[in-house]
């Protein structure tokens, strides 16, 4: 039997951004055990880099403001293939969450009569970010950590212990989710990633919390961490995935120096002014306003300008459509030789503000042009382009509990799916996180104290677990044994190339010979030395979640015959109706069980509350629905 470490909880906690932070507190408040376990170190994650802001209808910098605006524009973004149920709960409840995470030390920038400022972001009818500066994410790991803190001096003062009732377990990697006789979550298993000791936690509740998938793509914003392992634990574990198809590029990554390609140049600088032009000094955004958004959006120069001042009587820049919209747009700039020097566009925000309120609204842009490209971005423009940032796609949950399929697991955040439908607007995920991650966390909670007896956890599992990480270091075929490091680069050439921000049917079948290729590479995977701190085995170990994640994307791009959000056919350019009302559901079927096999089936949306639907205009929604569906609709001319 394998020498692995042992902890008992109630709930674990896997992942320690936003969502699953939010969700330790939420059952530690309800008097359980949790661990919270995490890959990287505590306090490093996506959600600290988030800098534009946290999206949440509070009307301080417009009055008009409100739930029903927010959940229009959240449905409008996500091009109403959303999960309604939770874009509304996310509407209603994310004002809650923020002014919640000032009771717990938070402090939002304010406006000059003292309430939480709020910046314009894509998409959002009216300024909706609250925000500190561009370190948003930061603030709120921060004061969700203190927050923990605070809650084990208490358990300290009451037990003399302060792991009693959360402990965080930092730099380790959960590889599989352990299940009972009767198929009820019972565990995690994982290793230490310096010692690379094994360690087994059993508890009936799980929370998968753990973030994107963008490191399966060459180019994204996405750090080392994202390789999909919640995606990837969930769907072995028997839970289903949702809309794996949509996956966003962000409009503007650097794009150069190479070394830096990717790296995220926030949105808020075009809330706050910034405009994109092309190597012709034209600000190309007026010629890509779709039908969809056709009279929503400033059409002049002039009049974008002066809605930076006057929302009342002016339209929004296009330069803040939704994201999607605006990649598809740089994209084909790029590709009519109207680019720059460096393949991207300009983004300007030097000739639009004062240097000194750049450096005061922007400081970590400020700071990363300088370091990293020598560019002053009071000075000069920035060379920006598309980077693969976030997937809507992820693991189907109940949106009033955050459950999956599978009895005992719960999900939040990123890797959860249904909320974005095909296109997340900017500023909606930090909500997101803490609206659903609340609920994850309670949800898991009610479980726990309902459950009749605990599960366990069948020593031949903890066994096969240990078996299968190991396996990298004794490969099959040792005179063939294959590279991490290359097959990586590989699976992100071809997702990149093959599975992009444009696709097309060849090239996605391509993509999926490539993939059917690397899964037999993959199980030949070897690594040299020891299980101490080695980096070559992680990556072998993340790689079949990688590789699983990203057989889920193309297959359900290649059923998808329609473009919508962060899905764009070159060879279907047009968004179906027929397809609005369809989600594709991804699940294992067989094979290997450490890699198994996916199959992708359609499966019908649940219609949307009356009352709901009401709160959009006939007209709109009849870009969207089928006629059928809008049979009942109020606003319908007899
Ligand atoms: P994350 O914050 O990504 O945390 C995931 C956690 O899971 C980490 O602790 C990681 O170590 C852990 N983990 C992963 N796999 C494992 C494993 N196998 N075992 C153990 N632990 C594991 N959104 C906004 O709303 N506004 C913004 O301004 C904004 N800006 C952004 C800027 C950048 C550069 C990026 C990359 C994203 C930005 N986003 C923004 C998106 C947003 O930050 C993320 O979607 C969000 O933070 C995800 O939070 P999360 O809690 O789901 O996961």
């Amino acid at each position: 039997m394998a020498d692995v470490e042992r902890h008992s909880y109630d709930v674990v906690v896997i992942g320690a951004g936003g969502a699953g932070l939010r969700a330790v507190i939420e059952a530690r408040q309800r008097g359980l055990r949790v661990a919270v376990v995490c890959k990287s170190l505590f306090g490093k994650a996506h959600t600290v880099m988030a800098e534009g802001g946290c999206a949440a209808a509070m009307g301080n910098a417009n009055p008009h403001d409100s739930w029903q605006v927010h959940f229009q524009d959240t449905m409008r973004g996500g091009k109403f293939l959303n999960n309604w149920r939770m874009a509304e709960l996310h509407a209603r409840e994310a004002p809650d969450r923020v002014w919640e995470l000032e009771t717990y030390g938070a402090l939002f920038d304010r406006t000059p009569d003292g309430r939480i400022s709020q910046r314009n972001f894509g998409g959002h009818t009216y300024p909706r970010l609250a925000h500190v500066g561009d370190r948003t994410g930061l603030e709120l790991i921060r004061t969700m950590q203190q927050k923990i803190v605070s809650l084990q001096q208490e358990d300290h003062a009451a037990t003399g212990d302060y792991d009693a009732r959360v402990r965080v377990f930092a730099e380790c990697t959960v590889t599989e989710l352990l299940k009972d006789a009767e198929g009820r979550i019972a565990g995690a298993f994982g290793y230490w990633r310096e010692s690379g000791r094994f360690v087994l936690f059993e508890a009936p509740a799980v929370v998968v919390a753990t973030g994107g998938i963008g490191k399966s793509w060459k180019v994204t914003s996405n750090s080392w961490e994202y390789t999909g392992d919640g995606h990837a634990l969930a769907l072995r574990a028997g839970a289903a995935l949702i809309n794996m198809e949509f996956v966003q590029f962000h409009p503007t990554g650097m794009v150069w120096p190479p070394s830096v390609k990717g790296i995220l140049v926030t949105e808020g600088v075009r809330g706050d002014g910034g405009v994109l032009k092309n190597s012709e000094n034209e600000r190309f955004m007026f010629s890509y306003i779709p039908p969809v958004f056709k009279g929503q959006y400033a059409e002049t120069e002039e009049e974008a300008d002066r809605w930076y001042t006057d929302q009342e009587n002016n339209r929004r820049t296009p330069d803040l459509l939704p994201r999607d919209e605006v990649a598809r747009a740089i994209n084909s700039e790029v590709k009519a030789g109207r680019g720059t020097p460096h393949g991207g566009v300009f983004l300007d925000i030097a000739s639009r503000m004062p240097a000194e309120e750049i450096v005061r609204r922007l400081p970590s842009m400020h700071h990363q042009f300088k370091e990293l490209a020598d560019v002053d971005i009071t000075a000069e423009a920035m060379e920006v382009g598309p980077t693969c940032h976030y997937v809507m796609g992820g693991i189907e949950v109940d949106p009033e509990t955050g459950a999956a399929s599978v009895p005992g697991l719960f999900a939040a955040g990123e890797c959860s799916g249904g909320m974005h439908g095909s296109n997340r607007l900017g500023g909606n995920s930090l909500s997101d996180l803490l609206v659903f991650g609340r609920r994850a966390g309670l949800g898991a909670a009610d479980y726990v104290q309902g459950l009749g007896h605990r599960p366990r956890v069948a020593e031949a599992d903890v066994t096969a677990a240990a078996r299968t990480a190991l396996a990298p270091f004794d490969p099959a075929e040792p005179a063939t044994a294959e590279n991490p490091y290359t097959l990586h680069t590989g699976l992100q050439q071809s997702m990149q190339d093959l599975v992009g921000i444009i696709r097309r049917a060849d090239e996605i079948a391509r993509a999926l010979d490539v993939l059917g290729a690397l899964r037999a590479r993959i199980r030949n995977v070897a690594v040299e030395g020891h299980r101490q701190f080695n980096p070559g085995w992680h990556l072998a170990l993340d790689l079949r979640n990688m590789l699983l994640v990203s057989e889920c994307v193309a297959r359900a791009a290649l059923l998808r015959t329609e473009s919508r959000g962060g899905h764009t056919r070159d060879d279907h350019p047009s968004m179906d109706p027929n397809w609005r009302r369809t989600l594709l559901v991804c699940r294992t079927d067989g094979g290997d069980e450490s890699i198994p096999d996916v199959t992708v089936a359609p499966e019908q949306q649940v219609p949307m509350r009356p009352d709901l639907l009401a709160l959009f205009d006939f007209e709109e929604l009849a870009k969207y629905y089928t006629d059928d569906e809008l049979a009942e609709h109020p606003g319908r001319r007899p």
